[in-house]
């Protein structure tokens, strides 16, 4: 049976990353993944993904140099980035480059569906995975390690069989259509440069709506937890209201986004996880894809630990360092998220606050760069006032 240090189920962000970092310190890894499948995704990253994870600009498929914010009652807030981008990449290729740099520096690469594991009595783990192609009647292929990263995304087998509680992380269900970019006179209001963000409960109870710009391409998704609320039927609004309904559908497809960090990440022997499966995708926004590759990093650096200590105490190291660099801006976000995408009248308000200068420096500075501006507490104060003054309704929608 082949043995490895490290086995990563799942070649998403989180468990590329993980792989890369293992096997450039030199452990044999085995990055197994179930392929076939294209992780539905807007596939928006921030200028610090691109620096900290080392990613070349050749991926990005559009920028988008603003964000355009759309209230209930049509009122359109754009939001430009002051000199710098949002990325945008295809996850096709993006997760594919990200898995072939992973075997670049060592990883063996395995295409085939993790089932399950078993612990032997010397404390390590036997993983059974099915290959690519094999029917069910075939034996699974088994294999060795002493230590797994769970990043299978977020219906988790991994974390299913190891941490409780995986099953029950809340979601929010995100649908999206890829479209062909329209010629402009299709659609006028279609802007291959801005990404629009729509807060309106008729598209999103409870989340919000978009359209980003992907070069050749364009996604236009909506994300709600409300199991009643039709995605589709939403989808379909907005692309009828924007006079996107006329361009040609690329693919159509759905995932749950969870919003939830877990509370343990590990199960005290030998398995970690990262990613989605670990619930941290950012509440209000739903970016993922950065915080899977922290996770992954996070998750690969705790295991480096474990495998020189043998000390299974270390695996918790990945989410008290994860959480410690993001908890407190989960903890905002799930506060934004429940409050102002509670009701129309709020969703107005948030609008109408993007308009203010202070609000959108920051947040494109916290977006952007993962890091809040500590150099201007006085716009910090002048915020904190007018979002009291928003929350109370002493300000006035049409005031800002
Ligand atoms: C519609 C939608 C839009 C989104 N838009 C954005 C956005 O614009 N920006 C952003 O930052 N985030 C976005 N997200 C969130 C983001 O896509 C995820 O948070 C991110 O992909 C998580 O990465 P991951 O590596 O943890 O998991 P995943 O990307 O889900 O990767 C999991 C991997 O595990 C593999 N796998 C699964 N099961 C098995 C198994 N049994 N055996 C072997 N392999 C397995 C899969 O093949 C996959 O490659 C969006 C999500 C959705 C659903």
């Amino acid at each position: 049976m082949d043995e490895f240090d490290v086995i990563v189920v799942g070649g998403g962000p989180a468990g590329a990353t993980a792989a890369t970092d293992l096997a450039q310190s030199g452990r044999s890894v085995l990055l197994l993944d179930k392929a076939g499948r294209i992780k539905p995704c807007g596939g928006a990253i921030p200028p610090r993904l691109i620096r900290d994870f080392d990613i070349p600009l050749s991926l990005l498929v559009a920028r988008a140099s603003s964000a355009r914010m759309i209230s209930p009652s049509d009122n359109q807030v754009d939001m430009p980035i002051d000199g710098g981008f949002v990325g945008m990449v295809d996850r096709e290729h993006f997760d594919e480059w990200l898995r072939e740099r992973a075997a670049a520096y060592g990883a063996e690469r395995r295409t085939g569906s993790f089932e399950r594991f078993e612990r032997e009595s010397d404390g390590r783990v036997t993983l059974y995975y099915r290959p690519k192609g094999a029917s069910k009647t075939d034996a699974p292929v088994a294999v060795r390690a002493t230590s797994i990263i769970g990043a299978d995304g977020a219906r988790s087998k991994v974390a299913r069989q190891s941490v409780k509680g995986a099953d029950k992380i809340p979601c929010v269900f995100a649908y999206h259509e890829i479209i062909k970019s329209p010629p402009v006179q299709q659609a006028a209001d279609y802007d291959g440069t801005r990404a629009d963000v729509y807060y309106q409960g008729k598209l999103s109870p409870d989340f919000y709506a978009w359209v980003f710009p992907h070069g050749e391409h364009a996604s236009i998704g909506v994300g709600s937890a409300n199991k009643g609320f039709s995605l589709k039927g939403a989808v379909s609004d907005l692309r009828a209201a924007t006079g996107l309904d006329k361009a040609e559908t690329v693919r159509v497809e759905g995932a749950p986004i969870p919003l939830k960090p877990l509370k343990r990440w590990d199960d005290g022997r030998n398995v970690v996880l990262a990613g989605d499966s670990s619930g941290v995708v950012a509440p209000a926004s739903g970016e993922g894809i950065y915080y899977a590759m922290l996770g992954g990093r996070r998750a690969a650096e705790a295991v480096e630990v474990f495998l020189e200590t043998g000390q299974a105490s270390a695996l918790k190291l990945a989410r008290k360092h994860f959480m410690k660099e993001c908890g407190k801006v989960f903890w905002v976000l799930g506060i934004m998220q429940y409050f102002w995408y509670s009701s129309d009248k709020r969703r107005e308000r948030f609008v109408t606050m993007c308009a203010d200068p202070d609000v959108q420096r920051l947040t494109w500075d916290a977006y952007m760069n993962k890091r809040l501006v500590k150099a201007d507490p006085m716009a910090h104060i002048r915020i904190f006032f007018k979002d009291m003054g928003h929350l109370l309704g002493i300000v006035r929608p049409d005031r800002g």
